[in-house]
């Protein structure tokens, strides 16, 4: 175990000149924990909450008592936390279907969102005829960052039109080399956008960004935000589902675009032991989120200190747990999916490879070798395969696993 010294010794060196860091990421870890412990207490979160429902799921006071907490803990009036939203896209594009009507447009700030989502919107050809939202009549405008990589609030006053509904922003960079949008620059955007007119609906793609700062976008006055279970909020403890927080009303059209209008929120069984395992993930999540940033530290410190170029650099503002690492070389890249797929608790025996991936443009290579599929606050690696080739990096249950991953691909690369 850790045969190699230099690489050992030079990741601990790596740790000991990041200690700074670590102690602000903490001090958010603290105050996100008191708030997750604060709204369990107030809603006086309670054994018999872990019951679960069957059939219809009427009266599940489980259910109740969790939207509960996660409205209270995001900064919103009500959620919708359910089993039966499948994954993150189905949340986000949940929030698009209820807000959006026939002749809408909405506005994405962020430039192209997430390609399972952007297949959704209808421009692309994937999805055409299948009930995307070009199909319904909404239109599509999209603004893309300014070459200094901020929000360009300017072609927002020149693209907005009566027809405007919603405007969209994603918080994580997904497949990109631009930061995370942080909570202060989406502030000031969300105000800039309301001075123009009080009813476009803001909705957030919070995707990766949950725990990363003391605030969440609600509480900079987005309207809608979304998100998976088996990312940030889930803690790694929840085994499937996604959740959606904002003002009541439009909570409520999500829930009747999820279920129907007439039945909206009061339906939804949650299968015994789901309620126990969103609320303990979600209790843990601030932690977990904080051993997934400190690895994303630590990683950027030691690879950017080997020569690679690193997203965010390791002492920037971070507002998502990715980190992308620009590896310039096919080979290198696959071979660091591959570490990190041997450093895996579940599957490190296989090797990753890369394939065409439903949804996706790019053919993708990913590493993840997690106690539940696709889980991404679990240790994985994975990146569409095109030039510069980066190996975009996230999640890690604990410090300790991502610090021996990265240990493995510094070996493994022979970087040193
Ligand atoms: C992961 C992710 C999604 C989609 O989530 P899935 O659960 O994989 O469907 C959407 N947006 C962003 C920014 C993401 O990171």
């Amino acid at each position: 175990m850790f045969e190699n010294k230099a690489v050992f010794d030079y990741i601990n060196e790596c740790e000991d000149s990041v200690r700074d860091i670590f102690r602000k990421r903490d001090g958010i870890a603290l105050y996100n924990e008191a708030k997750v412990l604060g709204a369990m207490q107030r809603h006086k979160l309670a054994e018999r909450h872990f019951t679960g429902s069957t059939g219809y799921g009427y009266n599940d006071d489980g259910r109740d008592v969790t939207e509960k907490i996660y409205a209270d803990v995001f900064g919103g009036e009500a959620a919708l936390v359910r089993p039966q939203i499948v994954s993150g896209t189905h949340a986000v594009s949940l929030c698009l279907y209820a807000v959006l009507r026939p002749g809408d447009n909405f506005i994405s700030m962020t430039g192209q969102p997430y390609d399972t989502i952007y297949s959704n919107i209808g421009v692309s050809d994937t999805c055409r005829n299948k009930g995307t939202l070009a199909d319904f009549g909404i239109g599509y405008k999209q603004i893309e960052f300014t070459p200094e990589g901020k929000l360009d609030l300017q072609q927002f006053q020149e693209l907005v039109d009566e027809n405007t509904r919603a405007v969209f922003f994603q918080r994580s960079t997904g497949y990109s080399m631009r930061t995370a949008l942080t909570i202060d620059a989406l502030k000031e955007a969300i105000a800039a956008i309301k001075d123009v007119r009080r009813d476009i609906v803001v909705i957030v793609d919070n995707c990766y960004g949950e725990f990363l700062e003391k605030e969440e976008p609600c509480d900079v006055n987005a309207d809608l935000i979304a998100g998976s279970l088996i990312k940030n909020p889930g803690g790694g403890l929840a085994s499937s589902g996604g959740y959606i927080v904002g003002r009541s009303d439009l909570v409520e059209l999500a829930a009747g675009r999820l279920t129907m209008p007439s039945i909206a929120f009061e339906v939804g069984a949650m299968p015994s032991g789901t309620t126990r395992n969103y609320m303990q993930g979600f209790f843990i999540a601030p932690s977990v989120v904080n051993s997934a940033v400190k690895g994303a530290i630590l990683t950027a410190k030691a690879l950017s200190g080997l020569g690679f170029e690193v997203f965010p650099k390791f002492d920037e503002a971070r507002s998502d747990i990715i980190q992308a690492v620009v590896l310039n070389d096919r080979q290198k890249l696959i071979d660091y999916c591959q570490a990190v797929q041997f450093s895996s608790p579940v599957d490190s025996y296989v090797s990753p490879e890369p394939w065409d991936m439903p949804g996706y443009v790019d053919q993708i290579i990913m590493a993840a070798g997690n106690f539940i599929q696709g889980s991404s606050i679990e240790l994985s690696a994975d990146s569409p395969m095109k030039e510069p080739f980066i190996v975009y990096q996230q999640g890690g249950l604990t410090y300790e696993h991502v610090k021996i991953a990265l240990y493995n691909a510094i070996v493994s690369l022979k970087l040193m």
